[in-house]
């Protein structure tokens, strides 16, 4: 007999079952169900107050993978989540009950040293091709934490260690494949699709699933960076500020300041205190470093100088042991910093009760801002410094009191002008605007309308279809 005829639920359950059984075995990737042992590695994310229970977690193998779960997941009404290294701030690379298209599997790196080249797979992160391409005195400008994917933090425009010296990670992109809502695999750069690639720069993941990236790779013979730790007061936060934006590009900064972890280097009696750690990354030879670093050398004797010729492998942190924090973040761009703000950004951090909490402060400028604004979707190039507040916690609970804490901070600045970088806003919809200047943000939207009418791609910063 046939049960699916006696009882109709049953049937479509069955039906249900048995298309996803077809899907895994026409995949070449693999499918993990809530059934499998490895189904809570599979949809573990980066930061940890995201739990996401997806119906099913796809690791593809190639583009008409992608192309058939976005068939599946349109036909069957079902969320689409795109998963590269998972460090969402927003927890986009999972989802509630739908289908997680996680591209970890896409990791093929193809470097052409001859035309400085490298196509790369969206799989791989920030670290592994920083890796690989070290072999080869190369470098990519990525961010500050190898474990980043290169998916995300390319497609939100990405700002690291190189941002004065060759931009932002996107203005080292020259073509992009991916698979469209449509499942159309396509090629975006100068000369096809032009609109596409221009979106891509900077418009985060609304356009299509990226499965490759071809970036130009530039040389580093010598490099010079590590961490400098100065004594945290608002005259020498601020005089570090200015001193990076008068440095020469060769020089990017990412300052953190936060309370002082135990490390072998520090005197105890400063663990636990306020500090600024300095991450100084010199871009050229050994010998104009020293004349680049004087000015910060001389803004106060440092507690720590870890500041030398290094691989630049060496300026990833080591990430600590343990759970995964839940992670509460909020940016801002900032014209410049006075001894007022410095003392400002100093002050909030009193106020907060996460065991980790910093203030960030990036100084761009340099060739980063030599693009003129409307080249990309990345639309900040004008602005000066960024600056995100973090507070890092073990409990999901505790990360909605820091997400109020965060949010006071950008609140508490009183020269912060509009505008926010896409890929460290959390889950604020009143502030995507601040992200995509009006024309910036129509022609976005046009290009989402050509390219995902339904808006198929939307747990993301999501730009509706004109
Ligand atoms: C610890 C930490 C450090 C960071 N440091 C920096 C930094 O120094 N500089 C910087 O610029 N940013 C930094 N970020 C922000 C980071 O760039 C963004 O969170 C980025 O979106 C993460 O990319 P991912 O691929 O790891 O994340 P995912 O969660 O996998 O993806 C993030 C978003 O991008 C989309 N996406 C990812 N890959 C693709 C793809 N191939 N095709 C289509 N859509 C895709 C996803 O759907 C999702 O919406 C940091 C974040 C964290 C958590």
């Amino acid at each position: 007999m046939n049960l699916m005829m006696q009882n109709p639920a049953a049937g479509a359950k069955g039906a249900f079952a048995a298309q996803i059984d077809a899907l895994a075995n026409r995949l070449k990737g693999k499918i993990t169900l809530p059934t499998h042992s490895d189904y809570d590695d599979c949809r573990a994310l980066a930061l940890g107050q995201f739990d996401h229970r997806p119906l099913l977690v796809a690791r593809v193998a190639n583009a008409p993978d992608i192309a058939d779960l976005l068939d599946f997941a349109r036909s069957n009404n079902l969320p689409i989540a795109v998963r590269s290294g998972g460090h969402s701030t927003c927890g986009h690379g999972g989802c509630e009950g739908g289908v997680v298209i996680d591209l970890r599997a896409l990791n093929t790196l193809d470097i052409n040293c001859d035309e400085m080249t490298a196509w790369i797979g969206t799989g791989l992160s920030a670290g592994e091709v920083t890796n690989a391409l070290e072999k080869h005195k190369l470098i990519i400008g990525f961010g500050d934490s190898p474990t980043v994917g290169v998916g995300g933090l390319t497609l939100g425009g990405g700002v690291g260690y190189f941002v004065r010296k060759h931009g932002l990670t996107i203005d080292s992109l020259l073509a992009a494949e991916l698979v469209t809502a449509n499942g159309d695999i396509l090629i975006a750069d100068n000369k096809q699709n032009t609109e596409l690639f221009w979106a891509l720069r900077g418009g985060g993941g609304n356009f299509g699933v990226v499965t490759r990236f071809k970036y130009r790779v530039h040389q580093l013979p010598e490099f010079t960076g590590g961490p400098m730790i100065m004594p945290a007061t608002p005259e020498v936060l601020a005089g570090f500020v200015a001193a990076a934006e008068w440095a020469p590009e060769e020089l990017s900064t990412i300052l953190m300041v936060m309370p002082a972890l135990p490390m072998p280097f520090l005197p105890p009696e400063i663990v636990g205190k306020t500090i600024i750690l300095a991450m100084m990354a010199y871009a050229g030879p050994a010998a104009s470093a020293q004349a680049a670093l004087a000015p910060f050398r001389a803004l106060a004797t440092p507690l720590a100088d870890l500041v030398g010729p290094a691989p630049f492998s060496s300026m990833y942190l080591p990430e600590p042991p343990g759970p995964k924090p839940a992670v509460s973040v909020r940016t801002l761009f900032m014209d410049g910093m006075s001894v007022a703000e410095a003392g400002k950004v100093l002050d909030v951090l009193e106020h907060c009760e996460a065991p980790m909490r910093m203030a960030q402060v990036r100084v761009l400028g340099g060739a980063a801002a030599r693009i003129p604004n409307d080249a990309t979707a990345y639309a900040h190039r004008d602005k000066r410094i960024m600056t995100a507040f973090l507070a890092m916690d073990g409990s999901p609970a505790a990360a909605i009191r820091h997400d109020a804490w965060v949010s006071s901070c950008i609140k508490a600045l009183p020269q912060a002008i509009d505008g926010a970088y896409v890929n460290f806003l959390a889950a604020e919809s009143d502030r995507l605007s601040a992200a995509y200047p009006a024309a910036t943000w129509e022609r976005l939207r046009q290009i989402k309308r050509q390219y995902d009418p339904e808006n198929l791609f939307r747990l993301n910063q999501n730009i509706p279809p004109a």
